[in-house]
């Protein structure tokens, strides 16, 4: 690795199933398919640009019903930033966005500055659709936080996610 470049630890969470490895697998691999052992915590690491300078960014993507586990804590400890994964096709994972970020905030203490992006997934499966963008809006209005609707499989809006979060990220620990 080289040494001269700024590095950014980034920890996906949110519910089993909503296609935290799939968004994840995307990203660091630029692809789509099911390989992925769902039921193993994995880290990535990719290399990626902003104004032309170049970050390394290792992200963990989480697995298991439990979301805080110790292991969990240990990596939400380290993060620079949070990428917090709901379905749009699933109304209860997005209630549970709520209670990730409050322990996220318990866990990081006086560091709840922390960049945080939320996202929907699997917006190509348009009929299965359940969460409305008036609901995302209400939640993540109340904490000034952005969010992108996605998919993993169409490639849609997944760089913008990392890129977005990056640039937050750069801004936060500008001085560090
Ligand atoms: P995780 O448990 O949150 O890591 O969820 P996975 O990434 O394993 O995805 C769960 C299921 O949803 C898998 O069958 C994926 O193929 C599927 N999935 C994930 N993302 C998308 C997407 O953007 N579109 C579609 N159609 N299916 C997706
Ligand atoms: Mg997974």
């Amino acid at each position: 690795h080289n040494p001269n470049v700024q590095r950014f630890n980034v920890v996906v969470l949110g519910a089993g199933g909503v296609g935290k490895s799939a968004l994840t697998f995307r990203f660091a691999k630029n692809s789509f398919n099911e390989l992925y052992n769902p039921t193993t915590e994995e880290t990535y690491c990719r290399d990626i640009f902003l104004n032309g300078e170049r970050y390394a960014m290792e992200i963990v993507d989480t697995a298991g019903a439990e979301q805080f586990t110790e292991l969990n804590e240990q990596y939400v400890r380290a993060a620079h930033g949070f990428v917090l994964v709901f379905s749009l096709t699933y109304q209860a994972s997005l209630r549970e966005i709520d209670d990730i970020r409050k322990q996220v905030s318990r866990v990081k203490g006086a560091n709840a500055d922390t960049p945080i992006i939320v996202v929907g997934t699997k917006l190509d499966l348009v009929h299965e659709r359940e969460v409305t963008r008036d609901k995302i809006r209400q939640l993540v209005n109340k904490w000034g936080i952005t969010f992108y609707e996605t998919s993993a499989k169409q490639n849609w809006h997944i760089s913008d996610v990392f890129q977005d979060l990056l640039a937050q990220m750069r801004d936060r620990y500008k001085d560090v």
